[in-house]
Order: structure tokens, then C-alpha cells, then sequence
């Protein structure tokens, strides 16, 4: 029988997991913040010049790996390596020895086994052919780090990928990985509106234009943008998520601001959206008759990550037959939010995401036969987010190698 080109790389991987677990450690010690990544894009820079890549900065702590190995489709992967204002609770030994930050989404897991992946790419480099580019993006939280790339010059900065492949860990059982075509996670916007009134004394309130009440009628009317004014089945999310206004009970202030998170499926239902809570806002500011247009700012914005469905199905294909149909699952959609399709759309190139479980499988099933998955199993963000390491790392070596490999293929030498 003859191996295939990734059982033959990843025939090298049992040998690596110490020092990749040694890594991850590491690096759920010592997290950074978004933009920030200074000590750890210092050691994903070493370790890719150790394994022989052509090593560049992109987008200040961004890094690029790239190593050519003769003719051939490129590939790109991408892992990302910011942490979260989060103050960790999970008790482990290796719990982050920095009060409020915490790698508690698990870029820890993406660095880790990125770095893992790039090694046995590089070692295993005889198995097959074309280029592999392993990049390194900062702040992805705040949504902030692929356009940084991008902007710094990314694509005259790395030759331009065939395909472009990125993972998530969730709180899925570990050993599986996750996979779907088309929309996987929404689009997000964040919004801050504010509102003008008319500042008085609170035993005065005809001499005020009072911008308590409308805001208040803004978050009330803001409800029927949903529910409304998209069209049944489309999927979209508006939180209001802070609303601010004065300080003393007899004071009426002179402005509200309120925060907004927004999600779509679907940048025709996101404009729909967006142009809504606008209109409302300033009708609902023309019937209070508040003195001054409200101010929009839009910030922590996601764009769409869309999974193109020929490079989903091809992925797909590859993990079950390296990991057995039983260990890959369909993912669904994500209401979560990522930036890491401004990538791939920046080179014009199709990508595909796909999620890894990281949960202890016991632990998952006895919350599954529960119905407790929700209460009982921590998610990203969370400061009891605690992926098991084992076979977390492996899997996530794997997942990238076996899914580079499915197009970097080299005719079998005899
Ligand atoms: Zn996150
Ligand atoms: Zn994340």
C-alpha cells in the first residue's frame, strides 16, 4: 500500500508534540493583547527562521512565513495570536501570569499548532511540492489585525495563494474537526450612536430636551428592525449592549450614547440593517427634537467569512479520509465573527475556516446526554476557557498539514 504525501509528513509529528507542547504552555503564560504581540511574534519569527522559511514583518506584529519548494499551487495558512482583557479562572498549572489578560479564545492552540505544521512542512518538504506560506496575525479580536496586513502591503509583500486556510478551536468535542460551505460566521459591527438633547435642572423637565427618554424609544424601536424590516429567515442580530446617560437623579443630561453589536449572515441583509438603525435613530432624534444630529461611529468590524464551497468540499474530502468520516462533522453557522477573510479577499482568492474541537470527548458527551452543552462546557471568551492539549495540538498539526497537503500533491516517486 502506498502512503499518501501527508501520512508520510506527519509520520514526524509523534516526535514534535513535546516541544509544541512545551510551546503552547508557554504561551497561555504569557498572553498579549491585541496589538500587542511583541513577545510573541518574536518567537513565531525564530522558530519559522529556525525551520528554514523566508521570515517578513507585515502589519507590525504580523509575521510571514514562506518556504518554496519547487513548482507548484501555493497555499496559505493563516493562525492568530492576540489575547483578551480576561482575567483567567481555570485553575490550571499553566494558567496566564498576567492578571486580566488570557489567551481565552484559544489563539494559544492556533500559534501552536500553525508552528507545528510549518515544521513538518519543512521537514517533510520531499513529499511534496509548491509553496507553503504560514502567516501570523495579530489582533483579530478587535478585528483589527488582517487589515493591518493588508494595508502594510501584504499582497506585494508574499506571492499570491491558490487557496487560503484558517482554524478555530470551540468548544466541540476534542478529535473532531468541524467544516461548512458557505457562511460559517457573521459578519459584526460594533456602533456607537450618540444623541444630542437638551441639558436641565430635573424639576424642569419642559425647559430640557431629555435624551433618556429618547434613547430609550431608540432601543425599544431599534427592535423592530428584526423583527420588521428583514425578511423572515434572513438572519441578523441587533444588541443594544450599553446604554449611558447622565449620573445624578435630578439632573437631565444632554446626550445618550448607546453601543451596538450587529450581526448578518449577508452584506446585502447587513447594508438593510446598518440603513435602518440610521434612519431610526435620526427620525426618532426629529421627533424629540433634539438639537443636533446624532453622531454614528462604527468600530470592531468583521467582515463575512463566507467558506467557498469547491475548496470546502476538497478540505473536507481530505480530513475524512486522513481522520475518519466519524471525527468530522458539519459546523453550521457561527453567530461568532472573525477578520480573517479579509486575507484571502484581499489576494481575490477562495478560503475555506473550519472549526477543532478542544473539550475533553467525556466531558462533551456527559453535557451532550445532559443537555447542558450551554451551562457546563466554557466557551471562547470565557475566563474557564481551557482547551484539553491533548489531542487538541495534534489535531490541529494535522488538520493544517493534511488540508495543505490536499493541494500540494507530488506525483508518488516509485
Ligand atoms: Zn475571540
Ligand atoms: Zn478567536
Amino acid at each position: 500500500m502506498r502512503m499518501s504525501n501527508s501520512d508520510t509528513v506527519l509520520a514526524a509529528l509523534d516526535g514534535e508534540l513535546g516541544w509544541l507542547r512545551e510551546t503552547y504552555t508557554q504561551l497561555h503564560r504569557r498572553p498579549e493583547l491585541s496589538l500587542e504581540e511583541h513577545e510573541t511574534s518574536k518567537l513565531v519569527e525564530e522558530r519559522l527562521t529556525t525551520f528554514g522559511y523566508s521570515v517578513t514583518r507585515v502589519g507590525g506584529t504580523g509575521v510571514v512565513g514562506v518556504l518554496a519548494n519547487g513548482e507548484g499551487p501555493t497555499v496559505l495558512a493563516r493562525a492568530d495570536m492576540d489575547a483578551l482583557p480576561v482575567t483567567e479562572a481555570t485553575g490550571l498549572a499553566y494558567s496566564s501570569e498576567l492578571d486580566g489578560v488570557m489567551h481565552a479564545c484559544g489563539h494559544d492552540v492556533h500559534i501552536t499548532a500553525l508552528l507545528g505544521a510549518a515544521k513538518l512542512m519543512a521537514d517533510g518538504r520531499g513529499a511534496w511540492a509548491g509553496t507553503y506560506i504560514a502567516l501570523f496575525q495579530p489582533a483579530e479580536e478587535v478585528g483589527a489585525g488582517s487589515k493591518a496586513m493588508v494595508d502594510d502591503g501584504l499582497v506585494t509583500k508574499v506571492p499570491r495563494p491558490d487557496v487560503a486556510l484558517a482554524q478555530h478551536v470551540m468548544p466541540l468535542p476534542a478529535g473532531t474537526v468541524a467544516t461548512t460551505a458557505g457562511p460559517v460566521l457573521s459578519a459584526g459591527d460594533s456602533l456607537k450612536i450618540t444623541v444630542h438633547g437638551k441639558g436641565a435642572h430635573g424639576s424642569m423637565p419642559h425647559m430640557s430636551v431629555d435624551p433618556v427618554v429618547l434613547a430609550s424609544s431608540i432601543v425599544l424601536r431599534l427592535q423592530t428592525v428584526v423583527s420588521r424590516e428583514t425578511k423572515p429567515g434572513d438572519f441578523a442580530v441587533v444588541t443594544v449592549g450599553a446604554l449611558n446617560a447622565g449620573a445624578k437623579s435630578n439632573i437631565i443630561p444632554d446626550r445618550a450614547t448607546l453601543l451596538l453589536n450587529i450581526r448578518t449572515y449577508d452584506n446585502q441583509v447587513r447594508s438593510t440593517v446598518l440603513a435602518a438603525i440610521e434612519r431610526i435613530v435620526k427620525g426618532e432624534c426629529i421627533t424629540a427634537g433634539s438639537p443636533q444630529e446624532p453622531e454614528f461611529e462604527y468600530y470592531d468590524q468583521f467582515p463575512l467569512t463566507s467558506n467557498d464551497e469547491a475548496v470546502t468540499d476538497h478540505v473536507t474530502s481530505a480530513f475524512r479520509a486522513h481522520f475518519g468520516a466519524d471525527a468530522v462533522h458539519p459546523a453550521g453557522r457561527q453567530t461568532a465573527s472573525e477578520d480573517f477573510s479579509r486575507i484571502p479577499d484581499a489576494f481575490g482568492v477562495p478560503y475555506t475556516f473550519w472549526l477543532l474541537g478542544g473539550v475533553e470527548p467525556s466531558v462533551y458527551q456527559a453535557a451532550v446526554t445532559k443537555g447542558t452543552v450551554a451551562q457546563d462546557i466554557p466557551a471562547n471568551h470565557s475566563p474557564f476557557f481551557a482547551p484539553v492539549i491533548d489531542p487538541t495540538l495534534s489535531m490541529g498539526v494535522q488538520a493544517h498539514v493534511v488540508a495543505a497537503l490536499s493541494y500540494l500533491t507530488k506525483e508518488a516517486q516509485p
